[in-house]
């Protein structure tokens, strides 16, 4: 299995896909994205977060992550934001995401990320689409243009 973890610009994000994503493609390699962010760091410890939820789904579910998608689509439309859709009570993926954001926290504290200023970060810059159709509907400009975070979504 190959692993592929690239950062990409919001825009080719898969749709419903805000900040970070991961899934397996045809060939069941696995494909993680997170978008840029200010700080190369915030970008790995994100992508780090995916890998490690992705590979633990692997090994407890296979490689579909259309339970994943489901839940997630039914997040974005009923939250303002999708950064915590992970850590619901009734989330397939939560076990796999409590797991990756301890990693997560690892790697962040040894690579001197400030967690709350990384937290913030994901939250202004990637606020995820249900927060996003919301104020596009108000006429309000949603994204700072930051290369700096969300959601996908499943962090
Ligand atoms: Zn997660």
């Amino acid at each position: 299995m190959n692993i592929v973890c690239k950062v990409i610009p919001e825009s080719q994000m898969r749709p419903q896909v805000s900040g970070a994503d991961w899934f397996f493609d045809k060939k069941g390699d696995l494909q993680v994205r997170v978008s840029p962010m200010s700080d190369w760091r915030y970008e790995v410890a994100l992508m780090l977060h995916e890998l490690f939820e992705a590979i633990l789904w692997k090994q407890r579910h296979g490689t579909s992550v259309s339970e994943v998608d489901r839940f997630d689509q039914l997040y974005y439309e009923t939250h303002e934001d999708d950064l915590d859709a992970g850590d619901e009570r009734g989330c397939p993926y939560r076990k796999e995401h409590c797991l990756a954001t301890a990693a997560e926290r690892i790697l962040s504290a040894e690579l001197g990320i400030v967690w709350s200023e990384y937290d913030e970060e994901l939250a202004t810059a990637y606020p995820g689409p249900a927060a996003v159709r919301k104020a596009k509907a108000k006429g309000n400009r949603v994204r700072p243009q930051t290369s700096a975070r969300k959601p996908k979504a499943r962090p």
